[in-house]
């Protein structure tokens, strides 16, 4: 394949790909893999609510359940202006792969609605969620389906999924979703979950390359949930944050970055690292975001949007390690381009696994009415995380594949035994 090629692949094209990639490697008989590639259902919704003026409105959104061979659906809801159903299918295939590579029994799903949260009350996006909710209560439940937040979700909007779903079956159902509140039988140790694992997957890839985070120079796209806890732990490993970007645009500094001052700004109201009166603005607004992967530096860690890093900025990155703490950061190109100049990336579906194998631990505190403390699930998530790492790093070096292929056939390997064991119905 060309890497012109490479650029016409859309998220879902590519998520379907590296699927059927994996496939082929495996020599998967009896068409397996089309049961694979194929979501087992999409759920298409309307969702008509009243705006905050009494007039009526309608948007649109989807619940896709990709793979449900190995345990429930488990995947986060989006809120985006940008989301369609094909980015929530790709998105949801990397769900399922995902859970498989990190050995946690759930399956794959994702769901998201059509709108820019930024642009609504929060009357009305407690009303759009209820909706949404009730729409597709009958294909959630802990044993079914359970949602997480993503991008433009948080906390409450999973609150308020729980009370729905609760209130259509009669009591209350903590386990019906993860990232809820505390008060709500949330998980401590959830908000960091994936930045520590983004951090530990570095870790433990350097570990390999007989080196440590220590001195390291890193640069982070993103500022939001999993860059920012990504930047604070990879620091106190002893790493440099010299480069930061976000919406506003980038910043550098390369003795590191003064993180405990921009966390004040941000206390403080500031909306963007790039307004925070730290370091040197390199770029402005968002099209000055792709700067911070040009920025000198040894790891660079996409941590905002998918398709971010591109041919072009591919071709700048001087690092010689990317760690993907967004989901698909880079597009099929990108990942062409690097593996050309030798930069070693880990892939998104370990890379920040840290984050459902927190939601899976909080399902478990469910489960048993337990509470664990802060420090005993950080441990628990780091232990997975490790395990997940030793095998995914054995098959890399057993088969010879560079890093995305060996995962993505370590996860459908995992799904394919499962279906085989379970056979099929009728
Ligand atoms: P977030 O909303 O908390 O933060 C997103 C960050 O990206 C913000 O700093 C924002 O300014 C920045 N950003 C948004 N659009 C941008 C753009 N066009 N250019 C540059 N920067 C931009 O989101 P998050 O929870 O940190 O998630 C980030 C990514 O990580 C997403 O791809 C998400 O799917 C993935 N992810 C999140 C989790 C999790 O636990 N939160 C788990 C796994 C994967």
């Amino acid at each position: 394949m060309t890497t012109a090629s490479y650029q016409t692949y859309s998220a879902l094209e590519a998520a379907e790909l590296r699927v059927r990639e994996a496939g082929e490697w495996l020599k998967l008989e009896d068409g397996l893999i089309e049961t694979i590639v194929r979501p087992r259902r999409i759920i298409e919704v309307a969702i008509p609510f009243r705006r905050d003026d009494g007039s009526r409105d309608q948007l649109i959104g989807w619940r896709v359940h990709h793979n449900t061979t190995r345990g429930p659906a488990k995947g986060g809801i989006r809120y985006h202006h940008e989301v369609n159903r094909d980015e929530v299918v790709a998105l949801a295939i990397g769900r399922s792969l995902k859970t498989a590579i990190a050995n946690l029994p759930l399956g794959g799903a994702k769901g998201g609605i059509c709108f820019d949260p930024k642009k609504y009350s929060q009357s009305e996006i407690e009303r759009i969620t209820r909706r949404y909710v009730s729409e597709i209560s009958s294909f959630l439940g802990p044993d079914k389906d359970v949602p997480a937040p993503d991008v433009g979700t948080n906390a409450q909007v999973m609150a308020w999924v729980m009370d729905q779903y609760s209130t259509g079956v009669g009591h209350a159902t903590p386990g019906v979703v993860t990232g809820k509140p505390i008060e709500l039988g949330g998980s401590l140790g959830r908000e960091s979950a994936t930045g520590r694992g983004v951090v530990e997957a570095a870790a433990l890839m350097l570990a390999k390359q007989g080196t440590t985070l220590q001195g390291k120079r890193i640069a982070i796209q993103g500022y939001g949930q999993v860059g920012s806890w990504a930047a604070r732990l990879a620091a106190a490993r002893g790493a440099l944050i010299v480069g930061l970007s976000d919406v506003g645009g980038t910043i550098y500094d390369d003795k590191g970055l003064d993180l405990a001052r921009i966390d004040q700004a941000f206390r403080d109201g500031v909306r963007s690292v790039a307004d925070c009166g730290v370091g040197e603005v390199v770029a402005a607004g968002d099209k000055g975001s792709a700067a911070v992967f040009g920025l000198p530096c040894d790891i660079v860690m996409p941590c905002a949007l998918g398709d971010a890093v591109g041919e072009a900025e591919a071709q700048s990155i001087t690092a010689k390690l990317v760690v993907e703490g967004a989901n698909g950061p880079l597009t099929p190109g990108a990942d062409h381009v690097l593996a050309e100049r030798g930069v070693v990336v880990i892939p998104d579906v370990y890379a920040n696994a840290g984050g459902v194998t927190c939601s899976y631990l909080e399902q478990c505190q469910n489960f048993a009415h337990l509470t664990w403390d802060e420090d005993e699930v950080n441990a628990r998530v780091i232990d997975l995380m490790r395990a997940a790492f030793e095998k995914f790093y054995a098959f890399a070096q057993e088969s010879g594949l560079p890093y995305r292929l060996a995962a993505s056939v370590l996860g459908v390997k995992t799904i394919a035994d499962a279906h085989r064991m379970r056979g099929l119905h009728p």
